[in-house]
């Protein structure tokens, strides 16, 4: 699996850092993980692999998180010839179908019709998705909006977390424990913390209890990056620590 972090950075926009998203690819999979604004940039910038994203899950509604969304789908229907007719995949938390259906009343029906099979698959805690390429999908609720989920993808047996926006959950920790990469979410210095997001403080505990192989943080607000975020995190895990940052990937071969 090729986990690769297209956008660190959140809704308070930054040269550096596009809006949340995220790619995982295992074989013939192309899961986009959240679509947040410059996403879109960031895929195209890579080439055009952008046309063959076979599924895209999302991990809660706010705008950060599926802003390109739309721009995408509308890029598949009329961003090159002859147009995509590959079916793809729209996975998200419950609300997920509700959220396309008033998207595609503002901006047309093209949106949930787009001339290529596309399908939306609402997912709850305990199912598990069995994606191309041998990857499990499963996820966990957290601590952010109500529909808010983590993320779990496994293959051969090797796991990857990404934990979406939360905040502090010991439940998430046990969930995600001993995963082979667990990418978490760093939003806000200790001085600006709120419970819908994490500190430093509050990644390295996570880290420490669920103990991965490599953790990788992302969706920095500008202010967290004014604090020595490595030593914070390093006080509380003791195993390899990457801020991400956009473009940045992580290859795990199947045990
Ligand atoms: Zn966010
Ligand atoms: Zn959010």
């Amino acid at each position: 699996m090729r986990f690769t972090t297209l956008g660190t950075g959140t809704i308070s926009l930054s040269p550096r850092r596009s809006c949340a998203g995220y790619l995982l690819e295992a074989a013939e999979l192309r899961l986009l993980i959240d679509c947040g604004s410059g996403i879109t940039r960031r895929l195209a910038e890579r080439g055009d692999d952008w046309r063959t994203i076979t599924h895209v899950a999302i991990t809660h509604f706010h705008i950060d998180h599926h802003g390109d969304l739309p721009s995408l789908v509308f890029a598949w229907k009329y961003g090159f010839l002859p147009p995509r007719s590959t079916p793809v995949e729209i996975i998200g938390p419950v609300g997920t179908a509700a959220l396309f259906e008033r998207l595609a009343a503002a901006y047309g029906a093209w949106l949930t019709a787009p001339g290529f099979a596309l399908s939306i698959r609402e997912i709850v805690p305990g199912d598990a998705i069995e994606l191309p390429g041998a990857v499990r999908l499963t996820c966990h609720p957290v601590p952010h909006t109500p529909e808010s989920v983590a993320y779990s993808m496994e293959r051969g047996g090797r796991r990857i977390v990404y934990t979406g926006d939360t905040g502090p959950s010991e439940a998430l920790a046990a969930w995600a424990a001993r995963c082979d990469l667990l990418v978490c979410e760093c939003s806000l210095p200790a001085a600006m913390g709120i419970p819908e997001h994490l500190t430093p403080e509050q990644c390295g505990e996570l880290a420490g209890a669920a103990v991965p192989g490599h953790l990788a943080l992302s969706h920095f607000y500008p202010p967290v990056e004014q604090v020595d975020v490595r030593a914070l995190v390093g006080a509380r895990y003791a195993g390899p620590v990457t801020l991400a940052s956009d473009g940045w990937y992580f290859d795990i071969e199947d045990e």
